[in-house]
């Protein structure tokens, strides 16, 4: 099974504007591995191979796209995988982290000061040997994994946008699309955590010396941080499903949609811009929310 398949664009008319974009589908690469995880992990995959690894290992938190992601890719690659989890182990398991137990992902939590560190649980070392785990940072942050976003471009013609804009969480996927773009091609990322001013510059060192510094980030609509949202984020992803029949999720493309659609209402965008809307998926984050919140 491959999942680089043929990857959609959708044109959506804008509510608010009389603006048109192009929204890059990446939530329909895979029903889990979904968006750019899968770019992100694929040169980690390739090395993690070429080590003779046994195992992946990586971080994160209960709702975590990428702990499943990578659950899954390990799975269909022949790996092993163990997930680090953050905080106490829960009474009752997320949807998340039931669906990476099912993609034989072993569990271990570690509590928030042990996690920030990023310490390996002990037990961990009871199954493996540290020689036959492959360590991916929290998010696939890292120069491989920005060098695996490089090719999410590769099946469209990119070089018609003038503007590229995507969710962003660690930036390895926005410093993957700067690394793959024209000079004159403006990247813009919306930041989904609140005042996260390291952010430039864990972008900065992903980025070869001549691309650095050429890119925007907008900070203005976390929503009060990561994870975070409110009635009016819930009811623009509704409505936005109404209207483009493209369902976002709450952590990171519903606060990228409506950037966009803000960013255009307020004239900071022109009609003359030809914007490209990175989809990086995360639809199955959505289920933490109550049932009932969201339309589709
Ligand atoms: C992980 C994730 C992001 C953030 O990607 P980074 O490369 O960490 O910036 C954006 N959107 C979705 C849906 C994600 O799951």
């Amino acid at each position: 099974m491959t999942l680089d398949k043929k990857i959609k664009v959708d044109t959506v008319d804008l509510p608010n504007s009389h603006a048109t974009i192009d929204v890059l589908r990446l939530d329909l690469v895979h029903p889990v591995i979904s968006g750019n995880k899968w770019f992100k992990l694929k040169e980690y995959l390739k090395e993690a191979r070429q080590l003779n690894k046994k195992a992946l290992l990586t971080f994160g938190g209960a709702y975590s796209n990428h702990i499943v992601a990578t659950a899954a890719a390990a799975q269909l690659r022949g790996f092993k995988s163990v997930g680090v989890i953050r905080g106490e182990e829960p009474a009752e398991l997320s949807a998340t982290l039931k669906d990476a137990l099912n993609f034989g992902m072993e569990l271990f939590y570690a509590s928030r000061e042990a996690y920030k560190s990023k310490i390996i649980p002990a037990d961990v070392f009871e199954v493996y040997n540290e020689d036959e785990m492959y360590i991916i940072n929290e998010g696939g942050y890292g120069i491989k994994g920005m060098e695996g976003v490089k090719s999410i471009l590769e099946q469209i013609d990119a070089s018609v946008y003038t503007q590229i804009v995507v969710a962003v969480g660690t930036g390895t996927t926005l410093a993957g699309l700067k690394s793959a773009v024209g000079e004159r091609q403006k990247v813009i990322g919306i930041s989904v955590m609140k005042n996260n001013i390291s952010l430039r510059n864990e972008i900065e060192v992903l980025l070869p010396t001549v691309k650095r510094g050429q890119f925007e980030l907008l900070h203005d609509y976390a929503f009060g941080g990561y994870a975070k949202f409110n009635q009016e984020l819930i009811q623009f992803m509704n409505d936005w499903y109404r209207l483009t029949a493209i369902p976002s999720d709450f952590v990171y493309t519903g606060k990228l949609f409506f950037a966009v659609n803000d960013r255009f209402a307020k004239n900071m965008f022109s009609e003359k811009d030809k914007v490209l809307v990175i989809h990086s998926g995360g639809i199955q984050g959505n289920r933490s929310l109550p049932k009932g919140t969201l339309i589709f």
